[in-house]
């Protein structure tokens, strides 16, 4: 079922998004090589708390923290640990959900880890790139297949793969709501945009193959070939002429200054 979000409403969720995304900036203050992906959890679900909030992924279908950290070839729903150390060179996908005053917020960056190859900063700032098309696709009367076809045709170009068993989705008083909305399609297909959507776009972009394997943790996605992925997030209401984005990477640019990509 799809909801309609009244102006209030999606307000209220602007509020939960700018939580997550100054989480988010939180979390891109301790990043550096040695420091642990619990660490960064932690961090967050301070963050979080102290602003009144609670970790919308924590218990989430019993998942066991704050944060998904997902890092090189993991995709998304990397579980935070004390064993899993950031290393120079590494990249780590951060996604992190909140939800305050009966609304949820959903975004995700991933950072570098002390400096990175060309090869990688090219497949992130494809990524985020293609995040940006998407949206720019994301008003009323336009469809879902519109967003899908930006991202994937974008990132296609550059000669990287779309994942395809993981995708966005609406978001409101539900962390996944409908409609479902892949990074690949048709222009012109799949259900039309409304004003008063709210929806999470989110491409997961691989180097390589497309294909994802489960690791034995039950949550953790991978690609098959162990080469590296990335995944970039906003949340955006669905207006006339203009998306509405209620996420931000303004406080993380802040943080990451000449060092952002
Ligand atoms: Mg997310
Ligand atoms: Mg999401």
């Amino acid at each position: 079922m799809t909801f309609l979000k009244t102006d209030e409403q999606i307000e209220l969720q602007r509020i939960s998004n700018q939580i997550v995304a100054k989480a988010l900036a939180e979390v891109a203050k301790i990043i550096a090589p040695g420091v642990s992906t619990s660490d960064l959890d932690k961090r967050a679900e301070e963050f979080i708390r102290d602003n009144g909030a609670i970790p919308s992924f924590l218990g989430y279908k019993g998942f066991p923290a704050t944060l998904c950290t997902s890092v090189n070839e993991q995709i998304v729903h990397g579980i935070p640990s004390t064993e899993v150390f950031l290393k120079e060179g590494d990249i780590v996908s951060v996604d992190c959900g909140v939800f305050k005053n009966g609304f949820h917020g959903d975004s995700a960056y991933t950072f570098c880890v002390g400096e990175v190859s060309p090869e990688i900063l090219k497949l992130l700032r494809t990524t985020k790139e293609s995040l940006y098309k998407g949206i720019e696709q994301a008003v009323e009367g336009k469809r879902i297949g519109d967003v899908s076809y930006a991202v994937q045709s974008y990132c296609e170009a550059a000669g990287y793969s779309v994942v395809r068993e993981m995708i966005g989705h609406g978001v409101g008083q539900h962390l996944h709501e409908d409609p479902e909305v892949p990074n690949y399609g048709r222009r012109g297909s799949g259900s039309k945009l409304k004003q008063g959507m709210v929806i999470a776009i989110e491409p997961m972009i691989n180097m390589g193959r497309r294909e994802l394997v489960t690791e034995q943790d039950g949550w953790t996605a991978r690609t098959v070939d162990r080469k590296p992925s990335a995944h970039f997030e906003h949340s955006v209401a669905i207006r006339k002429g203009k998306a509405d984005i209620l996420s931000t990477f303004e406080y993380i640019e802040q943080v990451l200054g000449d060092k952002e990509f």
